[in-house]
Formats: structure tokens, C-alpha cells, sequence
């Protein structure tokens, strides 16, 4: 849910945001959340993360606190492409967004995953010394992380950086129909279902970061299917424009999977779908966010790294 938390807006991820909209933006702090709520996102991304202590755990997956629900709170909520929002589109005439719009707005989503990403990356390099060991310093839980988009302990500002990173790409599998059953006559009320059962290729963020813009763009746009879809739900659109869903599907009424009782999620095991890829996806993530860390700082700087992420005491458990 929403929280009345008053967030500094990422410096990183909206940048491409003009200042007139953020000055627009008030918290709809009454709004019903816009995503899994806060409960599946703690579902999921706890069973995507096996090997994590407790105390670490909580921090990056809590369904009140932790740093994967942090987009659903303050102005972050109102932000559609954090939440993969408006990639609605329909194959039928008269349809009010194009497929090259309902694109954009896929790309806005899976762009401020990348940039998370690159962020987390960079972060944790001061997990650890030079030589891998943990600086103790940066690994303390101790009062909890704040998740405002400044610069702090550094294993909160990794958390941060892949929780906020994380929940777009969760958020896609209630919001869109990826998952969903197939469906024989598709409408504005009841569109396609593309019955997928794997994580979208356009999530394969640890590729997509080490590209140039236009290739990764060229690259998601490519794997995007021509009959994908997301939900209109009004906030705010990547243009800045607030979302009209006049005639378009909408998140609240036909696309939304955010619990188990929509009629959306009723369908067949549409809400299971959603969770299983969510996690399944997840997984991958942390992955790959893995390995790039191996990569990027050798095996033996980045084990440690790992391991002061998921340990709640790496300065005794990490040596
Ligand atoms: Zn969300």
C-alpha cells in the first residue's frame, strides 16, 4: 500500500522525467496499491532468494518495509513505468494506442530496470576492500535502511537499488498477459492471453545493461510479442501525460492479477502463472546480478559481496 513517506524521486531512474511532471505529481495516498500487493511481492521475491538470512531478507523482500515494495510508496506509486503500467494495446480498429506507443511504455519499464541495475553494481563495490574484506561499516543492519535515493550504508544502498529494480519485472507478471490463459475471442474486456510459462526475453537485464541504449531497445522491441499487453491504470505515462483509459483495457477492472480474487486471476491459474514466472524471473535476476558481480570484481571480491548481501552478520560470516 501506499504510504504518506514523503520520497525523494531517484535522482538516477527519472532523470528522463521532466521537472514540470514531478512538480505535478501528488501522492494519491488513498489509491488501492497498483501492483502484486505487498504480500505476493514478499512471497516472491523470498522464494526467488533461498539462500538469505533472515535480517537481510526482511529488509529487501518485508511487504511493508522492504526495499521491492518501495515503488509503491510515495511519488514512486503515481510513476507508471514503475510498475510496467499503460503497455496496453489491442489488435482492433479504433484501438486508442498504437503497438509502437504500448512499447514505449514496455521500454520505460524495462529501462528503469537497467538502471537499477547498473546502480547495484556500482554500489557494492564498497561492500568490501580491495582485497574482499567486508567493511563493516557499509554491512550494518543495525537501524534499518531508509530507502530514499541517497547515498548511505552501502549493502542499503544494494538493496535499494535491486529492490526497486526488481518490482517493475514482478509487477509485469500481474499486470500484463504474459501468463494468461488463452482466450478465444479477444476484446477491450477480455484481451489476449499469451499462455507464456517462462520469465520475458525483454527482462534479460544483465545483457541489456552492458549494451548501448539503441541496441537494447532494438533487442527488447524485437522479443516484445505484437499481442502483449499491461493494463491502463491512471498515472502517469513515460511522456509525462496522465493516463486517459477511455476505451483502453484497464489494469482495475479487467487486466489486474495483483491478488488471487480478480476476475482476471480466476481464470484458469492465471494468478499462479503470474506468481511462479514473477519468481522464476526473480530468480534469474539475482543471477545474474551474481555473476555480474564475479565478473566485474573477480570471483574473490564479489563471493564476498554475495555474501555480506546475504548474510546478517558478514563482518563474523564473511572471511
Ligand atoms: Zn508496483
Amino acid at each position: 500500500m501506499p504510504s504518506d513517506r514523503t520520497i525523494r524521486p531517484s535522482r538516477v531512474l527519472l532523470a528522463a522525467i521532466p521537472t514540470a511532471l514531478l512538480m505535478a505529481v501528488t501522492p494519491l495516498g488513498a489509491t488501492p496499491t497498483s501492483a502484486f500487493i505487498g504480500y505476493y511481492h514478499q512471497v516472491i521475491t523470498e522464494n526467488a532468494l533461498p539462500s538469505w538470512q533472515k535480517s537481510s531478507l526482511a529488509a529487501m523482500a518485508d511487504q511493508s518495509d522492504g526495499a521491492v515494495v518501495a515503488d509503491d510508496h510515495g511519488t514512486y506509486f503515481d510513476l507508471g513505468p514503475l510498475h510496467c503500467d499503460n503497455g496496453d494495446y489491442l489488435h482492433a480498429k479504433d484501438y486508442p494506442k498504437t503497438r509502437e506507443q504500448a512499447t514505449t511504455e514496455i521500454i520505460a519499464c524495462i529501462r528503469g530496470s537497467i538502471a537499477r541495475f547498473r546502480n547495484a553494481v556500482a554500489f557494492a563495490d564498497d561492500l568490501v576492500d580491495a582485497q574482499g574484506k567486508v567493511n563493516p561499516e557499509e554491512v550494518s543492519l543495525t537501524s534499518p535502511c531508509l530507502w530514499n535515493d541517497q547515498r548511505g550504508r552501502a549493502k542499503c544502498e544494494v538493496l535499494e537499488q535491486l529492490g526497486r529494480g526488481w518490482h517493475p519485472i514482478e509487477d509485469f507478471y500481474s499486470h500484463s498477459n504474459w501468463t494468461d490463459q488463452q482466450v478465444t475471442e479477444p476484446s477491450i474486456t477480455n484481451p489476449p492471453g499469451l499462455a507464456r510459462t517462462v520469465p520475458a526475453p525483454f527482462f534479460t537485464i544483465r545483457d541489456y545493461s552492458a549494451m548501448a541504449e539503441a541496441d537494447w531497445i532494438n533487442a527488447a522491441t524485437t522479443a516484445i510479442p505484437s499481442d502483449l499487453t499491461t493494463g491502463c491504470y491512471p498515472d502517469f505515462e513515460s511522456t509525462g501525460v496522465l493516463a486517459d483509459c477511455t476505451g483502453r483495457i484497464t489494469h482495475e477492472n479487467v487486466l489486474k492479477k495483483d491478488t488471487p480474487d480478480t476476475p482476471r486471476s480466476r481464470i484458469d491459474h492465471n494468478f499462479d502463472h503470474a506468481v511462479s514466472t514473477a519468481t522464476a524471473d526473480i530468480t534469474r535476476q539475482w543471477n545474474d546480478f551474481q555473476a555480474e558481480l564475479r565478473q566485474r570484481y573477480t570471483d574473490k571480491r564479489g563471493n564476498a559481496m554475495i555474501c555480506a548481501l546475504t548474510h546478517d552478520d558478514p563482518v563474523r560470516d564473511c572471511v
